[in-house]
């Protein structure tokens, strides 16, 4: 640590002890080069907590790599790379940690997360939503690619091959 009067790097530790309930270490140190006196706080580094809520009301904390499983696997042998995939779980965690404070419905990730795959894979979309939005059946899905569908026709995209 460097001394604040006169900058060298050479300290030694003189008293140590903890504060706050153990969540912060205070150090005494002093100065090998000019003897001086100073203190420094050791705390574990804040990280972020959000809770996603899940379906069935539990919670468990907000874990990056399962959007990126998700995506990852809708797009699974498009041509979607992964640089496209990082990009999207990126926009939309940084969207989440913006809109909430402490927890958020995995139904609304997964909303989110489609959103931005529609706009990048329509196949890909279709595969994620049918796991975000558990159609109940096959009617469901099908109403989802017949609505893909018909606003790829109207925006008259590039057809964006079989979905299965
Ligand atoms: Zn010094």
């Amino acid at each position: 640590m460097l001394c604040p009067f006169c900058n060298a790097d050479q300290d030694k530790v003189i008293d140590s002890r903890s504060s706050e309930q153990g969540k912060v270490i205070r150090r005494r140190r002093e100065c090998l080069e000019c003897g001086r006196r100073f203190t420094t706080y050791e705390r574990v580094e804040e990280t972020i907590k959000l809770a996603v809520v899940k379906k069935d009301g539990t919670r468990v904390p907000y874990m990056k790599q399962k959007m990126l499983d998700g995506l990852e696997a809708a797009c699974y042998k498009r041509p979607v790379s992964v640089a496209q995939i990082q990009e999207i779980a990126d926009e939309v965690e940084e969207e989440l940690f913006r809109t909430f404070e402490r927890e958020v419905d995995s139904l609304e990730i997964g909303r989110q997360v489609a959103q931005r795959l529609k706009n990048v894979d329509q196949v890909a979309y279709v595969r994620y939503a049918s796991v975000y939005k558990q159609f109940r059946d096959l009617e469901d899905l099908l109403d989802e690619v017949k609505e893909v569908m018909e606003s790829n026709a109207t925006l008259d995209t590039p057809d964006q091959g079989k979905l299965f």
